[in-house]
C-alpha cells in the first residue's frame, strides 16, 4: 500500500486520517502534539531548513537524545529530501568527527548537552576538522530563529520541493551500533524505512487508539522505524519517557499514559522486572510490545508476557542495514513458538540460511548464515563501496554475519553472530546456549559468555554474571550447577561478577569490549590454560 510513497506523503494522509489524536508526547520536556500539530511543526522547521539553504541531497545531522525536536527534523528534512544523519547520543568526539566528515554533514542540529556530555564543547574540538560542515545550530537556542527564517520561505516552495521527491531517494544515513566493532553508515530511501515501519505496526496489530511507550533512542532504527514509523504509519502515539533510559521512569510513563505497548531490548526488560517496587506499578493497559535487538532468554520472555501484562509482545529480529526488521513473531503465535524464536519472514522479503563455508541454502533446522533479500535492503554503506559489495552479493541477498536456524513452520531461531562462536579444541560453541542455561539459575539476572583466548583450546568458555539483587553465588556453584546438565567442554573455564556490561547506547553488549577487557584481565592465565 505504501509503495511510491514519500515519508512526507505518509504522514499527511495519516494527519488527514486522525488530525485530532495523539502524536507525540514527550514527558521530560512536557511536549504533547496531535497529529495535525506535529504535521505544522514539520512544516514550519521544513521551511526553516530550506531558508537555512538546506538542498535536496544534503547531510543533515542530528545529534540528541529522545526530544521533540528529533522527531520534528526527521520529518521536515525527509520533507526536504535532505539526508538526515543519525548521530549516536553516546558518541565522543573521535566518533563525532568520524560520523561528521564520513558522511559530509554539512548542517548538524544538536543538544547543547545530554547526562555528562558537553555537546558544543566537544563539536568545538573537531569542528576545523570537518571541512563540509558549514552550520551547527543548538535545539536549544536556535530553534526559534530557524522557524523564524523559514517563515520566509513561501510555502508553494516546499510544496514544489516535495513533488519532485522519490520514494527511492536516499533520505538516511544510520550508523550501525558498534557491537562487533566500527559503526558502519547505512543508507536507506524513504521507501526502506517506511514499509519496514509499516509492516511492523501491522505486526503488532497497531491502531489509532495505540500508545506505544519508546524508551529506545530514535537515533537507532529501533526508535526511529519501530517505534516512530511504526506509529505514525498507523495514526498511533509515540510516548517518550525520558532523555536517558530509566526502568523507573519506563514504567512510570506506561501507568501514567495508559501505553499500549511498550519496547526494549532483553536488558531493559530484565531491569524493569528487577525493580524493587516493580508491583507498585499500573501495567493494565499494556497489550503488546517489541523485544529487539539482542537474543531475548526464554525466561525473560515468559515473566514479559506473564507480569508486564504483554500477552502479544512480539519479537523482531534485524539489522540497521535491512531498514531494520526481517523477521517478527506474530501477536498470536502460541506461547512456544513465540518464544525462543523471532518469528517468521516479514512480508515481502525473502530470507534463506546457507553454509558460511559454501554458500549452499543448509537443511531446515541446520545452523547457517542468515541472508536476507527484498525492499528492506539498504541503498548500500555510505561511500563505502567495498564494504557494501562485501555485504550485498550479486543477486542481492545482505550477508547479515548472524547464525540462525529455521524449523519446518518457517520459525527462525537466531542462535548468535558469527563473529561471537567460540571454537574450544576444534568444538563450536554458542554463547547462546550456555547464556540461556545460566538463565534458569535463580540467583543469575543476567548472563554473557564470550571466548578469551587459550593457548591449549584456542578459546576457553568466559562467563560473566549480573546476579540478582541480594542473591549471593559463588563462581563454584554455577560450575556444581552446569555439571551434568550441559556438555562438559561449554560448561564456562572463567566466571566474572559483575554490575554491568559494557553496552551500546542501544543496550547491547559489546562482546569484543568484553573481551579485551578480559584478555587485559587474565592475561597470561587464560592464554597458557
Ligand atoms: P555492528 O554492526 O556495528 O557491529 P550491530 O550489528 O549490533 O552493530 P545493529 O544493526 O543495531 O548493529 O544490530 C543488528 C544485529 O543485532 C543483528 O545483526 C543481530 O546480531 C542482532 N539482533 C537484532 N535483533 C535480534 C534478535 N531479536 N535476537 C538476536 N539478535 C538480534
Ligand atoms: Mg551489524
Amino acid at each position: 500500500p505504501l509503495l511510491g510513497e514519500t515519508i512526507g506523503e505518509n504522514l499527511r494522509r495519516t494527519v488527514e486520517r486522525v488530525p485530532g489524536r495523539d502524536a507525540l508526547v514527550v514527558r521530560a520536556q512536557g511536549y504533547r502534539a496531535t497529529y495535525r500539530q506535529l504535521w505544522n511543526a514539520t512544516t514550519e522547521f521544513a521551511r526553516g531548513l530550506m531558508a537555512l539553504g538546506v538542498k535536496a541531497g544534503d547531510r543533515v545531522g542530528i545529534w540528541s537524545p529522545n526530544r521533540f525536536e528529533w522527531v520534528v527534523i526527521q520529518y521536515a528534512t525527509a520533507r526536504v529530501g535532505a539526508v538526515l544523519v543519525n548521530i549516536n547520543p553516546a558518541y565522543k568526539t573521535a566518533e563525532l568527527e568520524y560520523a561528521l566528515t564520513q558522511s559530509q554533514v554539512s548542517v548538524l542540529f544538536l543538544a547543547r548537552r545530554f547526562r555528562q556530555s558537553d555537546y558544543v564543547g566537544m563539536l568545538d574540538e573537531v569542528r576545523g576538522r570537518c571541512s563540509e560542515l558549514r552550520l551547527a545550530l543548538t535545539l536549544d537556542d536556535d530553534w526559534g530563529r530557524v522557524l523564524e527564517m523559514g517563515q520566509d520561505v513561501p510555502a508553494e516552495e516546499l510544496e514544489a520541493r516535495e513533488k519532485a521527491l522519490q520514494f527511492d531517494d536516499p533520505i538516511n544515513i544510520q550508523y550501525t551500533s558498534g557491537t562487533t566493532g566500527f559503526p558502519k553508515g547505512a543508507t536507506l530511501s524513504h521507501h526502506n524505512v517506511l514499509n519496514n515501519g509499516f509492516f511492523i505496526g501491522e505486526g503488532l496489530r497497531l491502531t489509532d487508539a495505540d500508545r506505544v511507550c519508546i524508551p529506545v533512542p530514535f537515533y537507532h532504527c529501533f526508535g526511529m522505524v519501530l517505534g516512530n514509523l511504526a506509529c505514525t504509519t498507523h495514526g498511533a502515539a509515540m510516548i517518550i519517557p525520558g532523555e536517558a533510559y530509566e526502568p523507573r521512569l519506563v514504567l512510570e510513563t506506561v501507568t501514567a499514559e495508559k501505553c499500549t505497548a511498550l519496547y526494549g531490548v532483553p536488558t531493559m526488560f530484565i531491569g524493569e522486572l528487577d525493580l524493587p517496587d516493580f508491583d507498585t506499578f499500573d501495567l493494565g493497559s499494556l497489550r503488546t510490545g517489541i523485544m529487539a535487538g539482542s537474543p531475548c532468554p526464554v525466561e525473560v520472555m515468559k515473566k514479559v508476557i506473564a507480569r508486564m501484562n504483554m500477552r502479544e509482545v512480539t519479537i523482531c529480529y534485524g539489522m540497521t542495514e535491512t531498514s531494520p526488521v526481517s523477521t517478527q513473531s506474530s501477536t498470536t503465535d502460541a506461547l512456544e513458538k513465540r518464544v525462543g524464536t523471532v518469528g517468521r519472514v516479514h512480508p515481502h522479503v525473502e530470507i534463506k540460511i546457507v553454509s558460511p563455508d559454501t554458500g549452499a541454502v543448509v537443511p531446515r533446522g541446520e545452523r547457517g548464515e542468515l541472508c536476507t533479500r527484498g525492499y528492506s535492503v539498504m541503498i548500500g554503506y555510505w561511500n563505502d563501496a567495498a564494504a557494501t559489495a562485501a555485504a550485498i552479493d550479486e543477486t542481492g541477498w545482505m550477508h547479515t554475519g548472524d547464525l540462525a536456524t529455521m524449523d519446518d513452520d518457517g520459525y527462525v531461531n537466531i542462535v548468535g553472530r558469527i563473529k561471537d562462536m567460540i571454537i574450544r579444541g576444534g568444538e563450536n560453541i554458542y554463547p547462546r546456549e550456555v547464556e540461556e542455561f545460566l538463565h534458569t539459575h535463580p540467583a543469575v539476572s543476567e548472563a554473557q559468555v564470550i571466548g578469551v583466548p587459550s593457548l591449549k583450546y584456542g578459546e576457553e568458555v568466559m562467563a560473566w554474571v549480573r546476579k540478582k539483587p541480594g542473591a549471593t553465588i559463588t563462581d563454584a556453584e554455577l560450575t556444581a550447577f552446569c555439571t551434568g546438565k550441559i556438555a562438559t567442554y561449554k560448561i564456562p573455564r572463567f566466571w566474572k561478577f559483575v554490575d554491568e556490561f559494557p553496552m551500546t547506547v542501544t543496550g547491547k553488549v559489546q562482546k569484543f569490549r568484553m573481551r579485551e577487557l578480559a584478555i587485559a584481565e587474565l592475561g597470561i592465565e587464560a592464554a597458557s590454560a
